[in-house]
């Protein structure tokens, strides 16, 4: 019949969907409307997981970590213009933590918009994506479809990870194309993060340093935990000997219990150390950019760094013993090098940093066993702290300001990614997004400890949580404002201070608006409670914890970093 000579036809629709798919792409965090609804659909009924978010920046940043997790780019769609722009922050988020991503947004007709003529959400997306990322393309002919997204997957992967734009304008979606001549377009991106060695020399030049060190230290950044190289990595530790600390999203990488782990004692390691050996963290302000006190007499260091970005070499400070490579390449190396030829393990050296460890937890330890209401951050801490030791296979997302320092140094991590927190910028807003993303990828229950203000950023994702019945616990430390509840408006008048919310909200409402399950307490052996009960049960759970308002102090660890005038003190 006529129907069945018809040479079969593809469309723009399809082929964006079989390109992802061939490349093992197979969650999309989304908002959807013009021009990608129907982009969805049927994504979704091709068996893809589409999850529909409320804002696209939640949306962004569940695609964001979701590339840190899985080493394969996670992918965010939106509409055009506004949307795009709300996905854009999540990208360069992205991009800053060098989590590989793909920001795909539809976009308006090219002839309007290169006109200004005025189109129905008019803006010249790839333009002002540019800079904001690691790489940005549009894709005008179906037929491109497949080298478009493949160059996209490559660009985020490769090298240094990052954020990768992909402008899709609306007419490519319905291009018709002969169905083989599409399927042959398409391309599955061969070896897309190649193994990256560094020579004989370099390997030599940084063991030299680590076999002349008395005071050696490694340091974990998330670089580490991305490279996904856990096995190769404790060795190269236990087989050393060296202390070594953990960047935030690094922690658990080695559990944080670790006998060489020098977590508790890291103002003692920064200051003392004589050689310092950085895997897959930069010397930014996180580790006060290499230099000033926290880093001891100056000149007192050796710096060994293991990157991929060359670029990132003596960035703050001399860098004696650069690695540029890929770190699981490079640690396998440095491993068989002390194989062949061992290390003295710096035995009094680990003592005394063990010392000062065991002396800081000892100090810790009952301030952590308070039962006090209303609460304050360590009692409440402590019963977090137990909840993550029963189940290192959860995932921790963090996000605030006290919440955030205190949670980093009071809740051990056990596993390798399991710790997700607002990194490299310092950002809020990236929890509701950060959590669904986190249930998604791994399946396991995720607890996610929130300031209240950092909350507010994303919370109206607890809709999206309910409606995909994600095993999510978010508690809400809440102390009725940003860093306390306490600040007053100086002048009397009836607006509050800017610092401050509604005192003692119930944001434990807002879940059970959708269904899920809201819960009040006001101690931390209520908090224990609740919070195992929701992470056994894996229902949707919003626990409302009330903090002391007076708890807290201003901007958390970071609190030096406020400008201050000698004119006019606050
Ligand atoms: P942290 O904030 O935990 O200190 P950073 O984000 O500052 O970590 O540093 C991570 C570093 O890891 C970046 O410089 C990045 O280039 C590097 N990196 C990421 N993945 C790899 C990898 N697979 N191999 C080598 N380096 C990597
Ligand atoms: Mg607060």
């Amino acid at each position: 019949s006529v129907v069945e000579d018809a040479p079969a036809l593809t469309d723009g629709f399809q082929l964006v969907i079989d390109a992802l798919k061939l490349n093992d792409i197979h969650n999309l965090y989304v908002v959807p409307g013009i021009p990608i609804s129907d982009l969805l659909r049927m994504a979704q009924a091709e068996g893809m997981r589409v999850v529909s978010f409320r804002h696209e920046q939640n949306a962004g940043n569940a695609a964001a970590i979701a590339g840190f997790m899985t080493k394969k780019p996670g992918v965010c769609m939106t509409v055009s213009a506004p949307g795009f722009l709300n996905g854009l922050t999540a990208l360069a988020n992205a991009t800053t933590n060098c989590f590989p991503m793909i920001l795909i947004s539809g976009s308006s007709e090219r002839e309007i918009v290169d006109l200004q003529q005025g189109d129905y959400e008019e803006m010249d997306q790839l333009a002002i994506a540019k800079p904001l990322c690691k790489a940005a393309f549009r894709i005008l002919h179906a037929q491109d479809i497949g080298i478009g997204v493949a160059r996209a997957i490559r660009a985020a992967v490769s090298g240094r990870p990052g954020g990768v734009y992909l402008d899709l304008p609306a007419k490519l979606f319905s291009q018709v194309m002969d169905a083989a001549e599409g399927a042959k377009s398409l391309v599955k991106v061969v070896d897309p993060t190649p193994a990256q060695y560094p020579s004989t020399e370099a390997v030599d030049r940084a063991l030299d340093l680590l076999k002349g060190a008395k005071r050696p230290l490694v340091i974990f950044g998330k670089g580490a935990a991305y490279a996904q190289a856990d096995e190769t990595i404790r060795s190269f530790v236990e087989k050393s000997g060296i202390p070594f600390l953990q960047m935030s999203m690094a922690k658990g990488l080695l559990p944080d219990t670790h006998p060489q782990s020098a977590g508790a004692a890291r103002s003692l390691v920064l200051q003392e150390a004589d050689v310092v050996m950085l895997v897959g963290a930069r010397l930014n302000w996180l580790l006060s950019h290499g230099k000033g006190k926290t880093w001891g007499k100056p000149g007192s260091k050796k710096f060994i760094q293991i990157d991929i970005e060359p670029k990132e070499m003596d960035s703050n400070v001399e860098i004696h013993a650069p690695l540029v490579g890929d770190i699981a390449s490079v640690m396998e190396v440095l491993l068989k090098g002390i194989e062949g030829s061992p290390l003295t393990p710096p035995t009094d050296w680990m003592a005394t940093v063990a010392a000062r460890r065991e002396q800081n937890i000892a100090k810790m330890a009952p301030k952590l066993m308070s039962n006090a209401s209303p609460m304050n951050f360590h009692g409440a801490l402590g019963a977090l702290r137990r909840v993550i030791k029963e189940r290192p296979d959860a995932l921790l997302v963090n996000e605030g300001a006290n919440t955030l320092d205190l949670a980093r140094g009071i809740i051990d991590m056990y596993e390798p990614r399991k710790r997700l927190d607002v990194g490299t910028w310092g950002v809020m807003g990236v929890g509701m997004g950060y959590a669904v993303a986190a249930a998604i990828e791994s399946g396991k229950p995720v607890l996610a400890v929130e300031g209240d203000s950092a909350f507010g950023f994303s919370g109206m994702e607890v809709e999206t949580i309910c409606r995909y019945n994600l095993p999510v616990c978010i508690v809400i430390f809440n102390n009725n404002g940003i860093y306390r509840g306490t600040d007053v408006n100086p002048t009397g008048g009836a607006d509050p201070s800017p610092m401050v919310f509604v005192p003692d909200s119930r944001y434990d409402k807002m879940m059970e608006a959708f269904g899920g399950v809201g819960v009040h307490v006001t101690n931390p052996d209520e908090l224990y409670r609740a919070v195992s009960e929701a992470m056994d049960s894996g229902r949707p759970t919003l626990i409302n914890a009330v903090i002391d308002p007076a708890a807290g102090t201003e901007s958390g660890n970071i609190g030096s970093l406020n400008p201050t005038s000698s004119v006019r003190k606050m």
